[in-house]
C-alpha cells in the first residue's frame, strides 16, 4: 500500500490548483501524515521509560520538516556538518542530535562536539584519541560482523564499511572510561528498508545483551540503546506494512524483562528517517511527451535529479495518472530527459493511457527523494510544497535555477605555475 487513502483523498481534487499556481514539477509532502506517523511511534513506545526518535535528516533535509520533527519532541540524526546546522537551526539542542558519521574527518569533529555539542557517536576505536575533546558521554556504533541481514542496501555486517567490530567493542568502552568518559550509550544499525519487524526486536536483544557484558567488563552503566533507522514502508501495492505494534510491544517486553533483571533500564533511541516521511510526499510531474518506438515512452517534466532511487536502485515507486484512475491501460516506460538510459521512474509499467498534460503522481517520494537529488546533465532539482493541517499549501524549497547551476563557476582567478 502506497501513500494513504487520507492523502490522497485531500491531495487529488486540488492537485490541479496547485500545480497553476507553483507549476510542475514539485514534491509535496503531507504534515498531517508526518504528525500521525510520529504519534504512533511515540505512542507505540509509550511502555518504555524513556523512548526518543531522532529523526535521520538526510532522508528529507528541509528545515519545514525539522521544525515539524522538533514539535513533535524529536531529535536529530545527523552525519555531516550542514545536517547539524540545519538541526540547530531548527531548535536542537546537545541532546537533541545524535552525530553518526563515519571517515570523520577533524572538520567534522569540531563542528560536531565543539561549536555547539551533540552526543556523540564515534564509528572507530581510532577516534578516540582523533577526537578534539572527548565528551562526558561517548557512543559507539557496533558492527556485530557474521550475522546475516538479508537486506540488500546494507548487505552483510563484515563487508559494511560502518562501526566498531566485534573484537574491539569492550576495549573500546574500557579505553573512553580511562580517558574520562562518564557517560555511555551504544549504537548499531543492521537494516535498511526493513519490513519484518522481527528483526528489529532482534536487534534490541543483541545489543541489551551486549551492554550487559559491558557493563560488567568495563564496570560502567549504559543511558541509552540506539537501534538506528531502517523501518521499512511498503511501496507496492499490496505488500504488508511493518507490524509497529508486534515490533514495539516485543521490544517493550525485553525492556521490562531487563529492568527486572538489572534494576533499570537503559533509554531507547531510534533514527527513523523513511518510516517518518517516506511515504508522505509523492512527486507530481506532467506529461510532455509520448514516443513510440520498441517501447512505448511517456516522457514528464521530471526527471531523476529529483528522484534517484528508481535509478540506482531500481527501486519501484506507485504511480497514479490523476483523473484517469479505471481507464484503459498501457504499458510504457516513464522517463525523465537526461542523456542516461537509467533515468526511468517506472520501466514496463502497466498504467493508464497517458497524454501530453496528464498529471503524473509519483509516490513515497518524502525520504531519499529530493535528498538524494544532483545535478548530473545540468538537471535541476524541482521545489517543495508542504500540505498544511489547515488545508493550504507553503512552499518550502525553490526550485534550482541556472544562476545556482552557475554559481561555483563564480571564483578568484587561482593558478599555479610549476
Ligand atoms: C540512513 C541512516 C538512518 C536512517 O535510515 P532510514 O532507513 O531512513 O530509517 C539512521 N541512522 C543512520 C546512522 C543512518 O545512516
Amino acid at each position: 500500500m502506497p501513500i494513504s487513502q487520507s492523502y490522497k483523498k485531500r491531495l487529488y481534487p486540488v492537485i490541479q490548483t496547485i500545480a497553476d499556481h507553483y507549476q510542475t514539477p514539485f514534491h509535496i509532502y503531507d504534515e498531517a501524515g508526518i504528525r500521525s506517523t510520529g504519534q504512533k511511534l511515540q505512542e507505540a513506545f509509550s511502555g518504555i521509560d524513556c523512548f526518543k526518535e531522532f529523526y535521520a535528516v538526510k532522508a528529507l533535509p528541509n528545515p519545514k520538516i525539522l521544525a515539524l520533527m522538533k514539535d513533535m519532541g524529536f531529535g536529530f540524526d545527523c552525519s555531516s556538518i550542514a545536517e547539524l546546522r540545519l538541526s540547530r537551526q531548527a531548535g536542537a539542542t546537545p541532546d537533541d542530535i545524535i552525530f553518526t558519521s563515519n571517515n570523520t574527518s577533524g572538520l567534522d569533529f569540531s563542528e560536531a562536539a565543539l561549536a555547539g555539542g551533540c552526543i556523540l557517536n564515534l564509528d572507530d576505536i581510532n577516534l578516540i584519541d582523533s577526537v578534539p575533546v572527548l565528551p562526558d558521554l561517548v557512543c559507539f556504533r557496533y558492527n556485530p560482523g557474521a550475522r546475516r541481514t538479508g537486506n540488500e542496501i546494507i548487505g552483510t555486517p563484515t563487508e559494511a564499511k560502518y562501526g566498531v567490530s566485534h573484537d574491539q567493542i569492550v576495549a573500546a568502552y574500557r579505553r573512553v572510561k580511562d580517558k574520562g568518559a562518564t557517560r555511555f550509550g551504544l549504537h548499531t544499525m543492521l537494516a535498511s528498508n526493513e519490513l519484518n519487524y522481527t528483526y528489529m526486536v532482534q536487534t534490541v536483544q543483541m545489543l541489551l545483551d551486549l551492554i550487559t557484558v559491558i557493563s560488567k567488563e568495563v564496570d560502567i552503566t549504559f543511558e541509552f540503546i540506539n537501534i538506528g533507522g531502517g523501518l521499512g514502508i511498503p511501496y507496492t501495492p499490496n505488500t504488508p506494512e511493518l507490524d509497529l505494534t508486534s515490533m514495539a510491544n516485543e521490544i517493550t517486553t525485553l525492556f521490562t524483562d531487563f529492568a527486572d533483571s538489572y534494576g533499570y533500564q537503559p533509554a531507547l533511541y531510534m533514527e527513523s528517517g523513511r518510516y517518518m516521511t517516506g511515504p508522505h510526499g509523492v512527486l507530481a510531474s506532467r506529461a510532455i511527451n509520448r514516443k513510440e518506438i520498441y517501447r512505448t515512452y511517456v516522457g514528464i517534466d521530471a526527471s531523476m535529479s529529483a528522484l534517484m532511487r528508481p535509478g540506482i536502485y531500481n527501486a519501484y515507486h506507485h504511480i497514479d495518472v490523476v483523473g484517469k484512475e479505471n481507464t484503459a491501460t498501457e504499458i510504457v516506460d516513464v522517463v525523465g530527459s537526461l542523456c542516461e538510459n537509467n533515468d526511468k521512474f517506472a520501466v514496463q509499467r502497466e498504467l493508464p493511457v497517458i497524454s501530453t498534460g496528464d498529471m503524473l503522481i509519483i509516490q513515497d517520494t518524502g525520504a531519499h527523494g529530493i535528498a538524494m537529488g544532483f545535478n548530473y546533465n545540468g538537471s535541476l532539482r524541482p521545489k517543495e510544497l508542504l500540505l498544511k493541517i489547515d488545508g493550504s499549501v507553503e512552499l518550502i524549497r525553490r526550485e534550482e535555477n541556472i544562476e545556482d547551476y552557475m554559481a561555483t563557476l563564480s571564483f578568484e582567478e587561482d593558478t599555479l605555475s610549476l
